[in-house]
């Protein structure tokens, strides 16, 4: 990994780094917490803003157009998803092809901002209605 930048005084400031390892962890933070929380449950947990009412998927802690904190947790009627887009894998990581295709779908939850990366199935395209089918994650979805 590398990073250059023109500092203002016109030095050119570089930071050069190698990656030694493979496999990070995060924490997923007190909005990522009650998500997560919420998927144990079969639930879709987001947070709605205080302030202008709404509602983001997966739970965020900060309002993005008031840049308030936000801890109204709201569960998301999960009956009402939708494909938004979504791509097709036909290789894994080692260039292998596959048996059967994987397709990742972007699906979006009526009455609120965001969206989760799935795996789908059935016949996957944009607009379609979706029934989440697995709340493991990743979430697993079943296309009408
Ligand atoms: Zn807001």
């Amino acid at each position: 990994m590398s990073w250059e930048k023109v500092g203002r005084d016109g030095k050119l400031l570089r930071w050069y780094d190698v990656m030694e390892v493979e496999k990070y962890e995060y924490t997923v933070g007190p909005a990522g917490e009650q998500f997560f929380n919420g998927l144990k449950q079969n639930k879709i947990i987001g947070s709605k803003c205080p302030k202008c009412g709404k509602v983001f998927v997966p739970a965020r802690l900060y309002c993005e157009e008031c840049f308030i904190k936000i801890e109204n947790y709201v569960e998301i009627d999960a009956n009402e998803v939708y494909v938004d887009s979504y791509t097709i894998i036909y290789k894994d990581d080692e260039g292998n092809k596959l048996q059967n295709p994987v397709y990742i779908a972007l699906i979006r939850f009526k009455n609120a901002k965001g969206g989760l990366l799935c795996y789908a199935d059935g016949n996957v395209r944009p607009g379609a209605k979706a029934k989440i089918v697995s709340f493991d994650w990743p979430l697993k979805v079943k296309v009408d």
